[in-house]
């Protein structure tokens, strides 16, 4: 029997699991030791993968259709010739951005990074990915935040931290693997909240559980925000040296009392308030979200509103911290870093004259080949 050591493609953690292989069928799947990620474990989904049994054989050569409706084998090299003219042909007829891109999340970097670049660069058109529904929220939220759209953390981080905590985030359900890492966390009475209105299976498993109203997520971070505040339970040295506008982030979020909290997120203001105690009291706190804040109601703000919290309590750049989006399928954050949705280009700005310029002389592609503007909002 064959072992063969490969990724699953089923979602973002991306484990490795030794396909054991015997006449060209997958007989079984075991979780790779040793391997980074997911050390020997993986959820039930890898576990089934043997079960998945069907066998794509494309093709041997591409097949174009004719006037009278038929299909006709041509060679690669005149498949690709025609794919290339017809491109060319509608933007002479249509314009440039007459032609458009769509991709997946489960294409591989190195398929996000040319895709990205023949559609954005070479042909100057627009491109979009499945992030566009699924994760828009947090590359916004990142990009707007710190101005470049990588969430800033590794699994491990889970198990340093001695607060942590899930918001819209179902990890024993939806990410075992992450829920793993908790579960391996040695750190001494280190705590485990859910900010959830549903009493989810991670919330059953937690230390505490605030089960507010569904779309006021947002008003309890600035409630929250304007309570450490007004304790002074703020990093200002972080503040200082690495946020900007925070009087301004701090008068807008005053208006943000502890009545109007409990009255808006029906939670009590004894709970709101043991919970700003818990960030207060934890020496490496750590955020992390996942779709219920991604495709909730005005998702970005309140994405960036944990963020803020993570930034203003001095809780990011060290282990176990950080304001952390979880993603969903097995490459978005390719598709993410290499333009499909958030315009970048290995973290460019196309908008910005001398990012073209760098991405120019990194790639080495002549400046008039890199996108002159971010693709369609
Ligand atoms: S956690 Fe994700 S990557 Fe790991 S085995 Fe399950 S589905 Fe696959």
């Amino acid at each position: 029997m064959k072992r063969v050591q490969s990724t699953c493609n089923f979602c973002a953690i991306d484990c490795n699991l030794d396909f054991c292989v015997e006449d060209g069928r997958i007989v079984r799947t075991i979780p790779t030791k040793g391997y980074p990620v997911n050390d020997g474990f993986s959820c039930i989904k890898g576990l089934s993968l043997s079960k998945q049994q069907t066998t794509v054989k494309p093709d041997a050569l591409p097949r174009i259709r004719q006037a009278d409706g038929t299909m006709k084998e041509v060679s690669w090299d005149e498949g690709f010739q025609y794919v290339a003219d017809k491109i060319k042909e509608l933007q002479a007829r249509y314009g440039t951005e007459s032609v458009a891109g769509i991709s997946t999340g489960q294409l591989t970097l190195e398929e996000f990074a040319i895709f990205g670049h023949v559609m954005r660069n070479y042909l100057q058109t627009n491109v979009d990915g499945n992030t566009r529904l699924c994760m828009a929220t947090a590359a916004v939220g990142h990009k707007q935040t710190f101005g470049y759209d990588a969430p800033g953390y590794t699994l491990k981080d889970l198990e340093l931290s001695d607060t942590i905590i899930f918001i819209g985030a179902n990890p024993v359900v939806a990410h075992p693997i992450v829920w793993g890492r908790v579960r391996a966390n040695k750190v001494p009475g280190h705590k485990i909240i859910v900010i959830d209105p549903r009493k989810s299976e991670t919330a059953m498993n937690a230390d505490y559980w605030y089960g507010l109203k569904p779309r006021t997520d947002l008003v309890l971070m600035y409630t929250i925000a304007n309570m450490l505040i007004e304790k002074d339970w703020i990093d200002h040295k972080f503040i200082e040296e690495h946020t900007n506008k925070f009087d301004e982030f701090a008068a807008f979020v005053k208006d943000f009392t502890l009545d109007r909290g409990a009255e808006t997120t029906g939670l009590s203001g004894e709970q709101i308030t043991e919970l700003v105690n818990l960030i207060h009291n934890g020496k490496a706190v750590s955020f992390w979200w996942t779709m219920g804040v991604n495709q909730g109601y005005e998702a970005v703000r309140t994405a960036q509103s944990i963020i803020n919290l993570a930034l203003m309590t001095g809780n990011i750049g060290k282990p176990g911290t950080g304001g952390n989006s979880i993603t969903g399928q097995c490459n978005a954050m390719g598709s993410r870093l290499f333009s499909n949705t958030t315009c970048l280009f290995a973290g460019g700005d196309f908008a910005d004259e001398k990012e073209r310029a760098r991405i120019a002389e990194l790639t080495g592609i002549d400046i008039d080949h890199v996108a002159k503007k971010p693709t369609i909002p």
